[in-house]
């Protein structure tokens, strides 16, 4: 049993965004970049297990966990013991230069927790999208090909190849171009929307049809597919498709990358999504969000061959791996490894799901209700249509804010609600943040 140092309670004790958050937005207004957005301006003071506590005392059920990163919990014990030993220790030595062990511990971990049982390297970045741009350069050097394809509705972050390689330009891209070339988008399975109505097999045929006509197989270096699409919205692609391209990729000389910062590390009740189609091993994974407890740290983890494929110094970075991000990630993998976490996103499915599907069935504004373990979403639609309702996510999204839940939205059309809890959130604290979004759907 988690013993928690902040009650696992929702309380609302002011107006939201109360004063002292007000003051502080007022200064933030000053000070910081207006091109930084900001969901809700309440300004948090501390945070435990799924609770997070605002400046105004405000007690929040937290279901978004800074974008599916605290995935162990806020302040997990282990990762506090595990980073205040290390800060007293060693804070950085830059692993190029002199290195350490925590840096080789985790891509030990790494290779033996990610997909495939081939013999693997892993190489240790900042962010997501820096895993995600090292993913790509390497694919590259491996196999002496250029251009990539990606997804429609995927997200991989925000430096510039990343920004050409996401599909919404609004808010990530616009104005900000031109990007990096060499990226081409491709049709996506996406079962509640797909025009045409394919299964994985056809959806697959469709993309990679595309991508021989459009690119040409000896041209691609890399496929970069999210297993489920984060910011796209949970999108679960149709069984089969992940395996179909991967596949073709195979008998093409094509690296398959699967983008897991969002999906990665237990999020959906197995260490990586991809597990859920165990026919699709792809070849490199790039990993971030929940790897480190809320420290700063990503990964891509891989087929050796192609992890090797760059000469000495190509890839790594000033603080790649810092030892006290990596001691907090050894702690994070240690405490999936000891049994409990996976479980714990199962469940968090199992309550999700069967709640969600009741409410589907008393409000026609629930499209769908999709995603794996704690990784759940709800498509809102205009009722009686598939036409995207983002006014009702607005709505719903203030409504919880207002009574003390967190909520983030998703979807190339807003129009989706996701759910991204601590994997430690209780049952009953997920119903009590359920029952304020209950009352907002019935308030729509
Ligand atoms: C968040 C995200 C990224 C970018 O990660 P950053 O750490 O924000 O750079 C890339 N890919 C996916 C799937 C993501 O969800």
């Amino acid at each position: 049993m988690v013993e928690f140092s902040i009650a696992q309670e929702r309380k609302i004790v002011s107006a939201i965004p109360g004063p002292k958050s007000k003051e502080l937005q007022a200064r933030r207004l000053k000070a910081v970049s207006h091109g930084v957005g900001a969901a809700l301006p309440i300004y948090i003071e501390k945070a435990n297990g799924a609770i997070v506590v605002d400046v105004d005392g405000n007690h929040f059920i937290d279901l978004g966990s800074g974008i599916g990163v605290v995935s162990i919990g806020h302040t997990n014990q282990g990762v506090i013991d595990a980073v205040s030993h290390q800060v007293g220790q060693l804070t950085h030595t830059l692993f190029t230069v002199t290195p350490y062990e925590q840096y080789v511990e985790v891509c030990e971990l790494l290779n033996k927790h990610t997909p495939g049982d081939f013999e693997k390297r892993s190489a240790l970045f900042n962010s997501g999208s820096e895993a995600v741009e090292n993913a790509v350069k390497l694919a590259r050097k491996f196999t002496k090909r250029g251009e990539i394809a990606v997804f429609d509705h995927g997200y991989h972050g925000r430096t510039n190849l990343t920004m050409a390689m996401n599909f919404k330009a609004m808010p990530y891209g616009s104005g900000f171009g031109p990007f990096a070339p060499g990226v081409t988008h491709v049709p996506m399975s996406y079962p509640f929307r797909d025009p045409e109505g394919l299964t994985g097999p056809e959806a697959a045929a469709r993309a990679i049809n595309y991508m021989d006509k459009r690119i040409g197989a000896e041209n691609l270096a890399a496929i970069v597919i999210e297993p489920i699409q984060g910011e796209g919205g949970f999108i679960v692609p149709a069984p089969g498709f992940l395996t179909e391209l991967a596949n073709w990729a195979k008998a093409n000389g094509i690296v398959v990358i699967a983008d897991e910062v969002q999906a990665g590390i237990a999020r959906t009740g197995q260490w990586f999504a991809s597990e859920y189609e165990p026919t699709f091993v792809p070849d490199l994974v790039t990993i971030a969000k929940g790897i480190a407890g809320g420290m700063v740290l990503s990964a891509v983890t891989g087929r050796a061959d192609i992890m090797d494929a760059s000469h000495p110094g190509g890839i790594g970075g000033t603080f790649g791996g810092n030892p006290v991000s990596a001691a907090a990630a050894v702690s994070v993998l240690k405490q999936i490894e000891a049994g409990g976490v996976l479980e714990n996103a199962q469940r968090i499915e199992k309550t999700l799901k069967t709640r969600l599907a009741e409410l589907a069935t008393k409000y026609p504004v629930i499209g769908e209700v999709r995603g794996r373990g704690a990784m759940v979403a709800i498509e809102f639609v205009e009722a009686g249509t598939r036409n995207p309702n983002k006014t009702a996510v607005d709505k719903l999204v203030a409504h919880c804010h207002q009574n003390g839940v967190l909520v983030l939205n998703a979807g190339t059309h807003y129009n989706v609600i996701r759910f991204l809890p601590p994997l430690v959130i209780s049952d009953e604290l997920l119903n009590d943040a359920l029952d304020v979004l209950e009352a907002g759907l019935a308030a729509l």
